[in-house]
């Protein structure tokens, strides 16, 4: 059991249970948890194996990777999700790879892929990364500036806001940790409603949460995940 294609697919496959589980759990039904995984810490060759398994959405989170991967597995042609910073001068390759955007987190960058948008005559779906713990070290807009961002993002032709992304401060490989994100989570879900309680934008919409990783996607299947993201948990093993 260390050929890391069968290593990949059993994790995949034990991780597509987990999720079954918890959305059951949450009252949920599992074809609404779209489950992305995270290729950073893998090559385009144990990427394969993870979409020959049944993995459809990728999430890379440096444009390069991205752009170097999407290059390797055309074949498949996986969506791609970029969930890192996307530096304004790497939006025009970009962007026609991608299926959504998660990490959003400026409105300076967003009137830059507006333009782009607008030349490659597509249109990006995205998400507003949100800093929900207020990290310095962390990307994102923070709590109180995520209104006027959609308000000010709405008016960008090209873009179409789908929803919001956030982390968990913590590593939740332990109970008290697990609570923590949860909280966390539960208040970007409950951000994301008093917004649509205000009355969003017309062409705008927040029905995508993405949220949960590795050690902490039960919490965010409980509090209305509809997107996580998980990485390392892929690739135990290998
Ligand atoms: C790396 C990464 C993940 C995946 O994290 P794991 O803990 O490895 O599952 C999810 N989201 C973002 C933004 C990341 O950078």
């Amino acid at each position: 059991m260390n050929n890391p294609n069968e290593i990949v697919k059993n994790n995949w496959l034990a991780l597509v249970d987990e999720v079954a589980e918890a959305s059951l759990q949450a009252g949920r039904s599992p074809a609404d948890v779209c489950i992305v995984g995270v290729t950073k810490y893998v090559d385009a060759t144990v990427t394969r194996y993870l979409v020959e398994a049944g993995c459809k959405h990728l999430g890379e989170s440096r444009p390069q990777a991205l752009w170097d991967k999407a290059a390797a597995l055309s074949d498949l042609s996986p969506c791609w999700h970029l969930i890192g910073h996307l530096q304004r001068n790497k939006a025009r390759r970009t962007l026609p790879l991608i299926s959504l955007l998660h990490s959003l987190d400026s409105t300076r960058l967003a009137e830059e892929l507006s333009k782009q948008a607008i030349a490659l005559e597509l249109v990006l779906d995205v998400l507003l990364e949100v800093n929900i713990g207020n990290e310095p070290n962390k990307g994102g807009f923070d709590f109180f500036s995520v209104q006027a961002a959609c308000d000010t993002i709405a008016g960008f032709p090209g873009i179409r806001l789908k929803g919001l992304m956030g982390m968990a401060t913590l590593a939740s490989h332990h109970a008290e940790g697990m609570q923590q994100a949860r909280r966390e989570f539960a208040r970007l879900r409950e951000l994301r409603d008093t917004l649509v309680d205000r009355g969003l934008p017309p062409e705008c919409s927040l029905n995508e949460l993405s949220m949960g990783m590795s050690g902490d996607f039960p919490a965010a299947i409980a509090e209305g995940a509809t997107i996580i993201r998980v990485g390392s948990r892929l690739f135990d093993g290998i």
